[in-house]
């Protein structure tokens, strides 16, 4: 007990203690990591603080907050509390806050290809995204992108595999689409619109009341933890999978570049190992917390159902028109995706060999 007060008093007693007792080896390197400045960060998000994505943002937070000794700290705020969940690229482009947690794919209006950077539909699973990402020459390309927004990013969480969605009735072909009232984002929304869906974009917290309601058919957020946070298993029975426009949502702390560039070199290093924390631990805890929840969610009812050959075929087909459509038109989009294909038919051929097949024996329980 007496240690740990003793440790907890702080890197000023730390380094008071280098100066009396002497220049051992381990007082040398506290007394550098004083001297260290003390820098307030504020970190908006697109989230509410109850889901899991919120998480990224306080793992971050906590890591950075830990490995400096409380010298540089970082205070996320919920989605509204400084600025509305989809304005976070602008508020850390015009310095608003130093840096922000969301999901790159709520900015595709501003350049399509920043999908990339979350996920695109029939695109990379959650670990193939993060093998793009850190090996395959995703961030750099993705970073060309923020560079003009004097915007640096860093994956910093990922949702893996989403769900395809409640729906309040069943959806067995294409035709059953026509018409359909969907809250659903970004490009899966684009396509869904292709196959005639009316697409509805609303925030995370608006979603239950407009599906309960009946002012939406058809709703999708995230997998089974967070949608069971939601509500939605409440106002819809039928929950569909998978979620092919999202097979390994990635989202990104963006930091504004001026303040990035002020940071020490340290808090630099620190800062990057706190996102690939916050990246990888999200990925595992939402596989853990969704196995958990979709029981329970099966358990009290909800009816588990696949979308059928004839629209996942037909979603793909509106997927690639979208893709060559879009790359027409942004040079951008364009270089990204031709780059990102190659790395998806190399990486799909090895997994096919290695995961396709064990996961086949593995998970159907022969
Ligand atoms: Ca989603």
């Amino acid at each position: 007990m007496k240690r740990r007060q003793i440790i907890n008093t702080g890197a000023i007693a730390t380094a008071t203690a280098a100066l009396t007792v002497g220049c051992t080896k381990s007082n040398k390197s506290s007394s550098a990591a004083a001297s260290l400045p003390r820098v307030r960060w504020r970190m908006t998000t697109s989230w509410t603080k109850s889901l899991g994505t919120f998480r990224g943002a306080e793992t971050i937070a906590n890591r950075v907050k830990e490995m400096t000794g409380g010298r540089f700290t970082i205070t996320p705020f919920a989605a509204g509390e400084i600025v509305p969940g989809l304005q976070v690229l602008d508020a850390v482009q015009a310095g608003t806050v130093e840096c922000g947690h969301t999901a790159s794919y709520y900015y595709i209006g501003k350049n399509s290809a920043l999908a990339f950077a979350t996920s695109v539909p029939f695109g990379l699973n959650g670990q193939q995204q993060n093998t793009w990402l850190y090996h395959g020459g995703g961030i750099e390309a993705i970073n060309k992108i923020y560079a003009d927004f004097k915007i640096i990013n860093f994956p910093a969480g990922n949702t893996g595999t989403q769900m395809g969605g409640w729906f309040k009735r069943e959806i067995k072909s294409v035709a059953d689409l026509n018409g359909l009232k969907m809250r659903i984002p970004g490009l899966g929304g684009e396509v869904m619109s292709k196959l005639g869906v009316n697409v509805q974009v609303l925030p995370g917290g608006e979603i239950y009341l407009a599906l309960d309601r009946g002012a939406i058919d058809a709703a999708e957020w995230v997998g089974p933890y967070d949608d069971e946070k939601l509500g939605l298993h409440k106002a819809a029975q039928f929950y569909y999978y998978p979620g092919w426009w999202e097979p390994g949502a990635t989202l990104d702390v963006l930091v504004n570049l001026d303040a990035w560039n002020k940071l020490p070199k340290e808090y630099q290093a620190i800062f990057k190992t706190a996102a690939f924390e916050a990246n990888m631990n999200m990925l595992n805890e939402y596989d853990f917390l969704n196995s958990e929840a979709l029981s329970r969610l099966l358990a009290g009812g909800t009816k588990l159902t696949a979308y059928s050959p004839e629209i996942m075929q037909a979603a793909q087909k509106a997927t690639l028109e979208i893709f060559a459509q879009k790359a027409s038109d942004n040079p951008s989009f364009k270089q990204i995706y031709e780059q990102w294909q190659k790395f998806k038919a190399q990486i799909n051929t090895w997994n096919g060999v290695n995961e396709l097949t064990y996961n086949n024996f593995s998970m159907s329980g022969k």
